[in-house]
């Protein structure tokens, strides 16, 4: 049987460019990640595609998911639902595949309780002006839901400490360079358990 795969998580507050760091991550591609597709309730953005960015579910699917235990783990994030599913990632890890997530931080806690093996990554801002810019300057949020979104971010920068690294997001392709390095890491340490 096929070592179990490696399961990668990539969290950090909403606009902090998890999603930007995740794909250039994909683009050089000598890792070989599975990368989840999570599910959602929010509405599609322009530019996103059904199946590739999540799968966009309605609220009753969703909840249906959750009472019949089909999510690895799952948050209400600014009025809508976000989760990843359960069957996708056990079955890529228990056939050896590394997967990678990109979540919030309540998701990836509940991760954590049940996969304590994970490699546990959070991608934090220099500072809390310039993620303000950054979820301003993507144009996709009106101005309440802006604030919604900083004030879920400050929380959610205290729960850095729950996690294996932390890395700064400054430049792109330096946070990549790191979050590169730390992966290649974590596959030669010596498992003690
Ligand atoms: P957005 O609406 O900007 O696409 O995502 C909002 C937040 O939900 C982001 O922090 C994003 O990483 C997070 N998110 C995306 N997919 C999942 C998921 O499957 N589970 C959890 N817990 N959070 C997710």
């Amino acid at each position: 049987m096929a070592n179990r795969g490696m399961l990668i998580v990539l969290s950090g507050p909403s606009g902090v460019g998890k999603g930007t760091v995740r794909k250039a991550i994909f683009d050089q591609d000598d890792n070989k990640f599975l990368y989840s597709i999570s599910m959602t309730t929010r509405k599609m953005r322009e530019g996103e595609v059904d199946g590739v960015d999540y799968h966009f579910v309605s609220k009753e699917e969703f909840e249906n998911e959750i009472s019949t235990g089909g999510m690895l783990e799952y948050a209400k994030y600014v009025d809508n639902y976000y989760g990843t599913p359960l069957k996708y990632v056990n079955k890529m890890l228990d056939a050896g595949q590394d997967v990678f997530l990109e979540i919030e931080v309540q998701g990836a806690m509940q991760v954590r309780e049940k996969i304590s093996d994970g490699l546990f990554i959070f991608l934090t801002p220099p500072d809390l002006m310039e993620l303000r810019q950054r979820i301003t300057g993507r144009g996709t949020d009106d101005s309440a839901t802006i604030d919604k979104r900083m004030t879920k971010a400050i929380g959610e920068i205290d729960m850095m400490q729950n996690y294996d690294y932390a890395v700064v997001n400054d430049e792109i392709n330096d946070a990549v360079e790191k979050i590169q390095t730390i992966i290649k890491a974590e596959r030669w340490r010596v498992k003690r358990f």
